[in-house]
């Protein structure tokens, strides 16, 4: 929408915390997998934006970010490259924790990413980016929303969920019906925290985030995103994050 790719180098961009480790300058360069850079090409992407070059150096270094940043900026690319980056490296996990013949038999999608977004629309337009990205990989992207048939998405979570992008209210029903399981999350990111928060959608948020069986912030890698930065969201970054790096790209309200 109107954005220049070329002019990137021209918008203001602050990173604060401890070492922020340096952002990688092009895809090409990036030392990225290889099939993520086709993918990467493949969508038409030439030139990563501020926030992709940040996080993908954040993301190889295994640290949380939390990202200000306007709409239109790359946020999408911003967690799905350094996600699937490390996901497509690491190859898949077996199951952690717990007692392998109730995994077996339970019908609880396990995801190793989980993205939250506040609107269908949104949730629908990080999974189709997803889908690109994860193309001839091992990650199978799922998407879940309220308003919609929930007996349809639990049937695409059947044939498979790595990376799960949801609405809060609608994955804290799928858990709640023991057909999601956060015991593998690896990844999570709070896509549009300030509009999430504005919807209400906090206490679900906290229910999904602190729930026993997600991984604590040692063991996983969080990352949130948001317009502006009022003080409900520094308090989510400092419960839900850990030693992070603060973004900022552009003029970044409070
Ligand atoms: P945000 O979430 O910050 O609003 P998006 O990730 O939705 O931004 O990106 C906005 C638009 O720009 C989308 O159409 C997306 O496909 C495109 N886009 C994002 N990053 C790049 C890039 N590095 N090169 C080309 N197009 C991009
Ligand atoms: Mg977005």
């Amino acid at each position: 929408t109107g954005i220049n790719f070329e002019k990137y180098d021209d918008i203001p961009v602050d990173a604060s915390g401890r070492d922020p480790p340096a952002p990688i300058t092009n895809f090409d360069d990036a030392d990225l997998e290889p099939l993520l850079l086709e993918n990467i090409k493949m969508s038409g992407y030439r030139v990563p934006t501020p926030v992709q070059k940040s996080s993908i150096s954040y993301g190889r270094a295994g640290r949380d970010m939390m990202a200000c940043a306007q709409t239109g900026s790359g946020k999408t690319g911003g967690f799905l490259f350094p996600i699937l980056n490390e996901s497509f490296r690491k190859g898949p996990c077996e199951p952690q924790g717990g007692d392998g013949r109730a995994h077996y038999r339970s019908r609880a999608a396990r995801p190793i990413a989980l993205i939250l977004s506040p609107t269908r629309e949104l949730t629908s337009q990080i999974f189709d980016e997803a889908r690109k990205f994860c193309y001839r990989s091992w990650v199978r992207p799922c998407v879940v929303y309220g308003g919609a048939d929930i007996v349809g998405q639990m049937r695409q979570m059947e044939r498979g969920c790595d990376l799960l992008v949801a609405t809060p209210g609608r994955l804290v029903d799928l858990i709640e019906r023991g057909r999601v399981s956060l015991s593998n999350i690896r990844y999570l990111v709070l896509d549009e925290a300030d509009r999430m928060l504005d919807m209400g959608f906090e206490p679900q948020i906290r229910r999904i985030v602190e729930k026993e069986d997600m991984p604590g912030v040692d063991s996983r890698h969080t990352l949130m995103f948001s317009a502006t930065f009022p003080r409900d969201i520094q308090m989510l970054a400092r419960d839900f994050l850990k030693d992070y790096i603060f973004l900022s790209v552009g003029r970044v309200g409070a």
